[in-house]
């Protein structure tokens, strides 16, 4: 009997015994294409001799140190380039070892910002329905996945959420894109006048949205909006990039899209790109000094932020991404294996909407393509999707259907950054298997 407590009791893993560029292999000797790397984790795929080799150096050098005594190279050298490449403004980096750490840490230093700054009473977040900001308690607030927050509702932060951007769902007809998006993101204003505007401390949202909705991208316009509501109340912008940052929307942070600073992002999965468990929240200058001119301390802390081996193999990972040309590959790879999407299952009766961007691809599956109804949860389309996916022999991350049973079950492709254009036919080829069985 195993001791090891898995994510689900009754599921049967295979054991995994190995992995090679964009391939994994189990113990009995099975190939998968790692088609989502995890939840958009793998960025560089499997076996980087770079990033390997970083932290072999690293460990020999010291694994480990307590920011409580000493700062590292490797984190200095990791928090160096992230400014180098981030929105304007953007000054600082804590580094953490995951993306709900580093929401936590997002959450607090925006509350103890406005204590330092004479604001002690901004205490109230708003985010949006159908988001997932991670599983610890205060990130689990801010999500709106109600499947997830449920059972652990009586623990949470009050919380409240505005509608997502979800053109193909809910734009009118007689509505442009532009038009949807602002009206979408007016709702902002109007929760946080509801909420009393003196009390709000942020607003906080995926600029691509990823586990909940299948890298649901916003309409041109939408995030500026949401920019201005922010500013003209006094309120921080917080973006979740911690699936779609590090290059996987074809930009390093998706946010560089949507031409707009915001105040705090988190990131983690491909900054480590699963090599190390690491995670980083960057924060504007003005927070940074707000806490250095006032108490001159974040009122925070784990026991392995700043961790020397995890900050070297993300700095190998990050040189890879930007220096490297990765950034700018899965760009174009993203518009190849999309455009191919389209043309191969485009127009099967059962797919809603292939979207995405960069390698971070959603295809929404509904029951009638028409009214765009989805499946019943009931029938858990999703599941059946992501065994039968497995069993072809392409991994990849297949959800929805109990997302507040409005949208359909979607599967999200986040391949590795360094496929090739012979991986595109094989992708499609095994969700071909997939879609004839369980559709
Ligand atoms: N934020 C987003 C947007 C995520 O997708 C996730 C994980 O899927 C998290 C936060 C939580 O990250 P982690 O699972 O590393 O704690």
């Amino acid at each position: 009997m195993s001791h090891l407590f898995p994510r689900h009791t009754k599921a049967n893993n295979p054991t995994i015994e190995h992995g090679a560029g964009v391939y994994l292999y189990d113990t009995n000797g099975k190939k998968y294409f790692d088609g989502s790397g995890g939840a958009a984790v793998s960025c560089l795929g499997h076996s980087d001799p770079d990033v390997t080799q970083a932290i072999k150096d690293q460990v020999d050098q010291v694994a480990f140190a307590h920011t409580g005594f000493f700062t590292s190279k490797p984190a200095e050298a990791l928090a160096d380039k992230l400014i180098e490449h981030a929105p304007a403004g953007i000054e600082r980096v804590y580094l953490v070892s995951g993306g709900s750490e580093a929401v936590e840490a997002a959450l607090k230093l925006a509350r103890q910002y406005f204590i330092e700054i004479g604001e002690p009473q901004r205490h109230k977040v708003i985010a949006r329905r159908q988001s997932y900001h991670g599983n610890t308690l205060g990130a689990l607030a801010t999500g709106g996945n109600l499947w997830r927050r449920e059972p652990f509702s009586p623990l949470m932060i009050e919380t409240s959420h505005i509608s997502p951007c979800y053109e193909y769902r809910d734009r009118k007809e007689n509505e442009t894109a532009f038009e949807y998006g602002q009206r979408v993101a007016n709702e902002l204003e109007e929760e946080i006048l509801r909420v009393g505007p003196q009390d709000v401390m942020a607003f906080f949202a995926e600029p691509v949205v990823g586990a909940t909705s299948g890298a649901l991208a916003p309409v041109e316009g939408y995030f500026k909006r949401i920019r201005e509501i922010c500013d003209k109340y006094g309120i921080l912008l917080m973006l979740d990039e911690v699936m779609c940052g590090m290059g996987r929307t074809g930009t390093l942070f998706a946010c560089e899209q949507e031409d707009i600073s915001p105040d705090l992002i988190t990131i983690a999965k491909g900054l480590g790109a699963g090599y190390q468990p690491i995670g980083a929240m960057l924060c504007a200058g003005k927070i940074y000094d707000a806490i250095e001119n006032g108490s001159g301390f974040f009122q925070h802390g784990h026991t392995y932020i700043g961790h020397p081996t995890a900050s070297a193999a993300a700095l190998a990972v990050i040189t890879k991404l930007t220096d490297g040309g990765l950034v700018e590959r899965c760009r174009k790879m993203g518009e190849k294996l999309q455009a191919a999407l389209k043309r191969e299952l485009g127009q099967h009766p059962h797919i809603g909407d292939i979207r995405g961007r960069g390698l971070f691809i959603g295809i929404e599956v509904v029951e009638d393509r028409e009214t765009k109804k989805p499946f019943a949860p009931s029938k858990s389309i999703n599941k059946a999707l992501k065994k039968a996916t497995f069993e072809a022999g392409l991994a990849c991350y297949p959800m929805g259907g109990t997302i507040d049973g409005v949208n359909g079950d979607h599967i999200l492709l986040a391949p590795p950054f360094i496929m090739e254009d012979e991986h595109i036919d094989e992708i499609i080829a095994k969700l071909k298997i997939a879609i004839e069985e369980v559709l």
